[in-house]
Protein backbone atom coordinates (compact mmCIF):
# COMPACT_ATOMS: atom_id res chain seq x y z
CA UNK A 1 0.00 0.00 0.00
CA UNK A 2 2.11 2.96 -1.14
CA UNK A 3 1.65 6.73 0.64
CA UNK A 4 -0.71 7.32 -2.70
CA UNK A 5 -3.12 5.11 -2.44
CA UNK A 6 -3.58 5.72 1.78
CA UNK A 7 -4.18 9.99 0.47
CA UNK A 8 -6.39 8.24 -1.92
CA UNK A 9 -8.85 6.16 0.36
CA UNK A 10 -8.75 8.48 2.94
CA UNK A 11 -9.95 11.66 0.76
CA UNK A 12 -12.48 8.79 -1.20
CA UNK A 13 -13.69 7.57 2.15
CA UNK A 14 -13.98 11.33 3.17
CA UNK A 15 -12.14 9.83 6.72
CA UNK A 16 -9.82 12.97 9.16
CA UNK A 17 -7.56 11.01 11.28
CA UNK A 18 -8.12 10.70 14.66
CA UNK A 19 -4.92 11.11 16.53
CA UNK A 20 -6.24 9.98 20.34
CA UNK A 21 -6.38 6.83 18.00
CA UNK A 22 -2.85 6.82 17.07
CA UNK A 23 -3.63 6.43 13.21
CA UNK A 24 -0.22 6.63 11.63
CA UNK A 25 -0.16 4.53 8.74
CA UNK A 26 2.86 2.48 7.58
CA UNK A 27 3.66 2.89 3.82
CA UNK A 28 6.85 1.55 3.38
CA UNK A 29 6.96 -1.19 1.64
CA UNK A 30 10.34 -2.62 2.90
CA UNK A 31 9.16 -2.03 7.01
CA UNK A 32 6.22 -3.90 6.43
CA UNK A 33 8.29 -6.98 4.81
CA UNK A 34 10.79 -7.05 7.52
CA UNK A 35 7.76 -6.85 10.11
CA UNK A 36 5.74 -9.44 8.52
CA UNK A 37 9.29 -11.46 8.37
CA UNK A 38 9.52 -11.25 11.90
CA UNK A 39 6.36 -12.65 12.74
CA UNK A 40 7.78 -16.12 11.10
CA UNK A 41 4.99 -17.11 9.87
CA UNK A 42 3.84 -20.59 8.14
CA UNK A 43 0.82 -21.48 6.29
CA UNK A 44 -1.06 -23.24 9.45
CA UNK A 45 -0.72 -19.95 11.71
CA UNK A 46 -3.48 -17.91 13.17
CA UNK A 47 -2.44 -14.27 13.19
CA UNK A 48 -3.85 -11.29 15.26
CA UNK A 49 -3.75 -7.98 14.12
CA UNK A 50 -4.17 -4.83 16.19
CA UNK A 51 -5.71 -2.07 14.47
CA UNK A 52 -5.48 -2.65 10.95
CA UNK A 53 -5.91 0.59 10.02
CA UNK A 54 -6.51 0.32 6.47
CA UNK A 55 -4.92 -2.48 5.91
CA UNK A 56 -1.11 -2.30 5.12
CA UNK A 57 0.20 -5.21 6.74
CA UNK A 58 -3.04 -7.08 6.82
CA UNK A 59 -2.80 -7.74 3.09
CA UNK A 60 0.10 -9.02 3.67
CA UNK A 61 -0.69 -11.08 6.70
CA UNK A 62 -3.60 -12.68 4.82
CA UNK A 63 -1.89 -14.76 2.05
CA UNK A 64 1.43 -15.58 4.65
CA UNK A 65 -0.84 -17.55 6.79
CA UNK A 66 -4.44 -19.61 7.22
CA UNK A 67 -6.20 -16.87 9.49
CA UNK A 68 -6.13 -13.58 10.23
CA UNK A 69 -8.31 -11.67 12.77
CA UNK A 70 -8.13 -8.09 12.80
CA UNK A 71 -9.93 -5.42 15.48
CA UNK A 72 -10.03 -2.33 14.82
CA UNK A 73 -11.72 0.31 16.77
CA UNK A 74 -12.56 3.05 14.60
CA UNK A 75 -15.75 2.50 12.58
CA UNK A 76 -15.13 4.28 9.46
CA UNK A 77 -12.06 2.32 9.09
CA UNK A 78 -13.85 -1.08 9.85
CA UNK A 79 -16.01 -0.20 6.54
CA UNK A 80 -13.53 0.40 4.25
CA UNK A 81 -11.60 -3.03 5.59
CA UNK A 82 -14.23 -4.80 4.72
CA UNK A 83 -15.16 -3.44 1.20
CA UNK A 84 -11.26 -3.62 0.34
CA UNK A 85 -11.14 -7.73 1.93
CA UNK A 86 -14.44 -9.09 0.77
CA UNK A 87 -12.74 -11.65 -1.14
CA UNK A 88 -10.37 -12.75 1.41
CA UNK A 89 -12.46 -15.79 3.48
CA UNK A 90 -9.44 -16.15 6.02
CA UNK A 91 -9.81 -12.58 7.30
CA UNK A 92 -12.44 -11.91 10.40
CA UNK A 93 -12.43 -8.16 11.50
CA UNK A 94 -14.02 -7.31 14.38
CA UNK A 95 -14.75 -3.58 14.87
CA UNK A 96 -14.26 -3.33 18.93
CA UNK A 97 -11.88 -1.79 21.54
CA UNK A 98 -9.40 -4.41 21.40
CA UNK A 99 -8.35 -4.09 25.07
CA UNK A 100 -11.74 -4.75 26.20
CA UNK A 101 -12.00 -7.60 23.95
CA UNK A 102 -8.82 -9.16 25.42
CA UNK A 103 -10.23 -8.58 28.61
CA UNK A 104 -13.58 -10.39 28.11
CA UNK A 105 -11.79 -13.01 26.38
CA UNK A 106 -8.99 -13.39 28.52
CA UNK A 107 -9.56 -17.53 28.88
CA UNK A 108 -9.12 -17.72 25.33
CA UNK A 109 -6.90 -20.20 24.19
CA UNK A 110 -4.12 -18.24 22.03
CA UNK A 111 -1.60 -20.50 22.51
CA UNK A 112 -1.41 -21.28 18.66
CA UNK A 113 -1.90 -17.81 17.89
CA UNK A 114 0.68 -15.21 16.93
CA UNK A 115 0.54 -11.13 16.93
CA UNK A 116 1.61 -9.07 14.14
CA UNK A 117 0.94 -5.31 14.44
CA UNK A 118 1.57 -2.07 14.53
CA UNK A 119 -0.13 -1.33 17.34
CA UNK A 120 -2.22 1.55 18.39
CA UNK A 121 0.50 3.95 20.55
CA UNK A 122 -1.72 4.82 23.61
CA UNK A 123 -2.96 1.23 24.35
CA UNK A 124 0.62 -0.25 22.92
CA UNK A 125 1.77 -1.71 26.27
CA UNK A 126 -1.37 -2.40 28.13
CA UNK A 127 -2.53 -4.55 25.24
CA UNK A 128 0.96 -6.65 25.16
CA UNK A 129 0.47 -7.20 28.54
CA UNK A 130 -2.90 -8.42 28.44
CA UNK A 131 -1.77 -10.53 25.89
CA UNK A 132 1.33 -11.69 27.62
CA UNK A 133 -0.24 -13.11 31.05
CA UNK A 134 -3.06 -14.82 29.64
CA UNK A 135 -3.03 -18.44 30.99
CA UNK A 136 -2.86 -19.33 26.80
CA UNK A 137 -0.60 -17.01 25.77
CA UNK A 138 0.71 -16.60 22.10
CA UNK A 139 3.55 -18.28 20.59
CA UNK A 140 4.83 -15.08 19.45
CA UNK A 141 4.25 -11.32 20.02
CA UNK A 142 5.82 -8.86 16.96
CA UNK A 143 4.86 -5.35 17.78
CA UNK A 144 5.25 -1.70 16.45
CA UNK A 145 5.41 0.09 19.33
CA UNK A 146 7.15 3.64 20.63
CA UNK A 147 11.16 3.25 20.43
CA UNK A 148 11.36 4.11 23.73
CA UNK A 149 8.70 1.43 25.04
CA UNK A 150 10.25 -0.96 23.03
CA UNK A 151 13.63 -0.06 24.72
CA UNK A 152 11.70 -0.55 27.99
CA UNK A 153 10.29 -4.15 27.10
CA UNK A 154 13.80 -5.03 26.22
CA UNK A 155 15.73 -4.32 28.87
CA UNK A 156 17.61 -5.91 31.68
CA UNK A 157 18.31 -5.27 35.03
CA UNK A 158 20.35 -2.57 36.38
CA UNK A 159 19.58 -0.06 33.46
CA UNK A 160 17.28 2.82 33.75
CA UNK A 161 14.57 1.35 31.24
CA UNK A 162 14.39 -1.77 33.27
CA UNK A 163 10.75 -1.76 34.87
CA UNK A 164 7.41 -3.50 35.57
CA UNK A 165 7.17 -3.66 31.56
CA UNK A 166 10.11 -5.73 31.30
CA UNK A 167 9.40 -7.71 34.00
CA UNK A 168 5.53 -8.67 32.95
CA UNK A 169 6.30 -9.61 29.45
CA UNK A 170 9.91 -10.78 29.82
CA UNK A 171 7.93 -13.70 32.27
CA UNK A 172 6.82 -15.79 29.50
CA UNK A 173 8.49 -14.43 26.73
CA UNK A 174 12.36 -13.63 25.32
CA UNK A 175 12.79 -10.45 23.28
CA UNK A 176 14.37 -11.91 20.57
CA UNK A 177 15.22 -8.92 18.24
CA UNK A 178 13.84 -5.77 17.57
CA UNK A 179 14.59 -2.61 14.54
CA UNK A 180 13.70 0.74 14.41
CA UNK A 181 10.79 1.80 12.12
CA UNK A 182 11.81 5.67 10.88
CA UNK A 183 9.08 7.96 11.45
CA UNK A 184 9.63 9.02 7.86
CA UNK A 185 7.65 5.41 6.94
CA UNK A 186 4.62 6.33 8.51
CA UNK A 187 1.58 8.69 7.19
CA UNK A 188 1.49 11.28 8.83
CA UNK A 189 4.56 11.09 9.72
CA UNK A 190 4.56 10.43 14.19
CA UNK A 191 6.45 13.03 16.82
CA UNK A 192 8.26 10.09 18.57
CA UNK A 193 10.71 7.08 16.93
CA UNK A 194 9.27 3.54 16.24
CA UNK A 195 10.55 0.20 16.58
CA UNK A 196 9.23 -3.15 15.88
CA UNK A 197 9.90 -5.98 19.08
CA UNK A 198 9.73 -9.90 18.58
CA UNK A 199 8.92 -12.00 21.83
CA UNK A 200 9.27 -15.28 21.09
CA UNK A 201 7.12 -17.36 24.09
CA UNK A 202 9.70 -19.61 26.31
CA UNK A 203 9.73 -23.00 25.60
CA UNK A 204 8.75 -23.63 29.62
CA UNK A 205 6.84 -21.29 31.44
CA UNK A 206 7.92 -19.64 34.52
CA UNK A 207 5.34 -19.84 36.30
CA UNK A 208 2.00 -20.58 36.70
CA UNK A 209 -1.48 -20.36 37.63
CA UNK A 210 -1.66 -18.35 41.25
CA UNK A 211 2.29 -17.44 41.48
CA UNK A 212 1.53 -15.77 38.24
CA UNK A 213 -0.78 -13.25 39.94
CA UNK A 214 1.60 -12.86 42.81
CA UNK A 215 4.54 -12.33 40.62
CA UNK A 216 2.71 -9.56 39.41
CA UNK A 217 1.79 -7.98 42.59
CA UNK A 218 5.54 -8.22 43.57
CA UNK A 219 6.57 -6.89 40.74
CA UNK A 220 4.06 -3.86 40.67
CA UNK A 221 5.10 -2.97 44.28
CA UNK A 222 8.86 -3.47 44.58
CA UNK A 223 8.78 -0.94 41.57
CA UNK A 224 6.23 1.53 43.57
CA UNK A 225 9.19 3.74 44.46
CA UNK A 226 11.63 3.04 42.18
CA UNK A 227 14.75 4.34 44.55
CA UNK A 228 13.25 2.90 47.48
CA UNK A 229 14.84 -0.85 49.21
CA UNK A 230 11.91 -3.35 48.12
CA UNK A 231 11.93 -4.86 51.36
CA UNK A 232 10.31 -1.58 52.92
CA UNK A 233 7.84 -1.25 49.63
CA UNK A 234 7.00 -5.33 50.10
CA UNK A 235 6.91 -4.95 53.94
CA UNK A 236 3.34 -3.81 53.20
CA UNK A 237 2.15 -6.68 52.03
CA UNK A 238 4.01 -9.57 53.27
CA UNK A 239 5.38 -9.85 56.91
CA UNK A 240 8.34 -9.17 57.79
CA UNK A 241 10.07 -12.59 58.54
CA UNK A 242 8.59 -14.27 55.70
CA UNK A 243 10.45 -11.72 53.26
CA UNK A 244 13.27 -12.29 55.03
CA UNK A 245 13.17 -15.53 54.69
CA UNK A 246 12.13 -15.43 51.15
CA UNK A 247 15.13 -13.51 50.43
CA UNK A 248 17.51 -15.72 51.66
CA UNK A 249 16.12 -18.70 50.19
CA UNK A 250 16.81 -16.56 46.95
CA UNK A 251 20.08 -15.08 47.78
CA UNK A 252 19.33 -11.54 47.50
CA UNK A 253 20.22 -8.59 50.17
CA UNK A 254 17.97 -7.22 52.12
CA UNK A 255 19.00 -3.67 50.81
CA UNK A 256 18.48 -4.75 47.16
CA UNK A 257 15.92 -2.05 45.34
CA UNK A 258 13.41 -3.61 42.75
CA UNK A 259 15.35 -2.39 39.35
CA UNK A 260 18.52 -4.86 40.38
CA UNK A 261 16.44 -7.71 40.75
CA UNK A 262 15.97 -10.08 37.98
CA UNK A 263 13.54 -12.23 36.27
CA UNK A 264 14.46 -15.71 37.61
CA UNK A 265 14.86 -13.93 41.27
CA UNK A 266 11.41 -12.19 40.89
CA UNK A 267 10.29 -15.95 40.23
CA UNK A 268 12.06 -17.34 42.82
CA UNK A 269 10.97 -14.67 45.13
CA UNK A 270 7.29 -15.57 44.21
CA UNK A 271 7.56 -19.34 45.05
CA UNK A 272 9.22 -18.78 48.14
CA UNK A 273 6.04 -16.34 49.27
CA UNK A 274 3.95 -18.62 47.97
CA UNK A 275 5.08 -21.99 49.93
CA UNK A 276 5.77 -19.92 53.28
CA UNK A 277 3.89 -16.37 53.84
CA UNK A 278 0.61 -15.47 53.94
CA UNK A 279 -0.23 -12.16 52.55
CA UNK A 280 -0.98 -9.22 54.92
N1 LIG B 1 -1.85 -1.27 11.02
C1 LIG B 1 -2.06 -0.01 10.37
C2 LIG B 1 -0.81 0.44 9.67
O1 LIG B 1 0.23 -0.16 9.95
O2 LIG B 1 -0.86 1.35 8.89
C3 LIG B 1 -2.55 1.07 11.35
C4 LIG B 1 -1.70 1.28 12.55
S1 LIG B 1 -2.13 2.68 13.50
C5 LIG B 1 -0.59 2.92 14.32
C6 LIG B 1 -3.13 2.07 14.81
C7 LIG B 1 -4.53 1.62 14.46
O3 LIG B 1 -5.16 1.15 15.66
C8 LIG B 1 -5.45 2.68 13.91
O4 LIG B 1 -6.11 2.18 12.80
C9 LIG B 1 -6.46 2.96 15.04
O5 LIG B 1 -7.74 3.36 14.59
C10 LIG B 1 -6.50 1.62 15.73
N2 LIG B 1 -6.85 1.66 17.16
C11 LIG B 1 -6.63 2.64 18.06
N3 LIG B 1 -7.04 2.29 19.29
C12 LIG B 1 -7.52 1.03 19.17
C13 LIG B 1 -8.09 0.10 20.09
N4 LIG B 1 -8.21 0.38 21.39
N5 LIG B 1 -8.50 -1.10 19.61
C14 LIG B 1 -8.37 -1.42 18.29
N6 LIG B 1 -7.85 -0.57 17.39
C15 LIG B 1 -7.42 0.62 17.82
Amino acid sequence: MTLTEIRQILEESNIRLTKSLGQNFLHDGNQLRRIVETGKLVAEDSVLEIGPGLGPLTEQLIPACQRVLAIEKDERLVSVLSKRFIESENLELIHADALAYLRREKERDWSDWKLVANLPYSVGSPILVELALAPRNPARLVATLQWEVVQRIKAKPGTKDYGVLSLLLQLGYVAESSFKVPAGCFFPRPDVASACVALQRRERPLLVGGDIDLYVKLVKVGFGQRRKVMLKLLKNLWPESALQAAYEQVGIGLQVRAEAVSVEQFVSLAQALSNNAPSK
